[in-house]
């Protein structure tokens, strides 16, 4: 079958032509995929939406040559709101980035995209400050692409850690150090015993169902340990004012 349909986010676009662009989908059947989106550009194309950035839509696609073409496209979301707020933007083109890295060509990737979708929706339309959005996007990235990290025992001595203890994120480690393995460790790696339970709650029961956040989040510590996971840097993002 040449035409095939799937839900869709653009994760990038590049223009290309007069009016057209090549924009890259996070697809949770396909994975990543290019297509052309003919027309696009045109103040009155019928894909004027489709091929720009964030649009979750349905898409229907072409392919011919090995190449796919969006032949039409029901927009579910465009998530508009995000580009009114340049903080909670630069999150958003944060989590399109680490997406698109995580996505393959042909490998179908559910998770990652109902995580990219909730994620935008929290950005767009829900309160929760955006640094909390982008940790919770990153400890969860890190969970479903195998390398969530430990949070309940030392990486170190194994020790299963108190609740009132707080630890080191140690990247190259995949987890929480205790303080007694971690005395040389730098203070900029620590993590208070609060900010771990938040984390653990994350990632246990999602960001909605975890107690209220801790005033600092460590979203710098966790974009460094995504980081060195993906062997690739992340876009810098920009704090809200408060
Ligand atoms: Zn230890």
């Amino acid at each position: 079958m040449p035409y095939k349909n799937t839900q869709g986010i653009v994760l990038s676009r590049t223009d290309y032509r007069e009016n057209d662009r090549m924009i890259t989908l996070l697809s949770p059947d396909f994975g990543r995929v290019d297509a052309l989106c003919r027309g696009c550009r045109k103040p009155k194309s019928p894909l004027m939406t489709a091929g720009e950035l964030f649009c979750m839509g349905e898409y229907v696609l072409f392919s011919a040559a090995s190449r796919e073409t969006v032949t039409a496209c029901t927009v579910i979301e465009a998530f508009y709101p995000l580009r009114l707020n340049y903080a909670r933007l630069s999150y958003g083109a944060m989590m399109l980035s680490a997406s698109q890295k995580m996505a393959q060509p042909g490998e179908a990737a559910p998770h990652l995209f109902i995580l990219l979708a909730r994620s935008l929706k929290r950005l767009s339309y829900e309160e929760t400050p955006a640094d909390q959005v982008g940790s919770a996007f990153l400890l969860h990235l890190a969970a479903i692409s195998g390398f969530k990290p430990r949070l309940n025992h030392c990486v170190r001595c194994a020790r299963r850690m108190g609740e009132e203890e707080g630890g080191f994120l140690l990247a190259q480690e995949g987890g929480i150090c205790c303080s007694a393995c971690g005395s040389r460790l730098p203070l900029r790696l620590m993590l208070p015993a609060a900010t771990l339970a938040w984390l653990r709650q994350v990632l246990a029961i999602g960001i909605d169902k975890a107690e209220t956040a801790p005033k600092e989040v460590p979203y710098a510590i966790l974009a460094d340990y995504v980081e060195y996971h993906i062997d690739s840097k992340l876009p810098a993002v920009t704090d809200e004012d408060s």
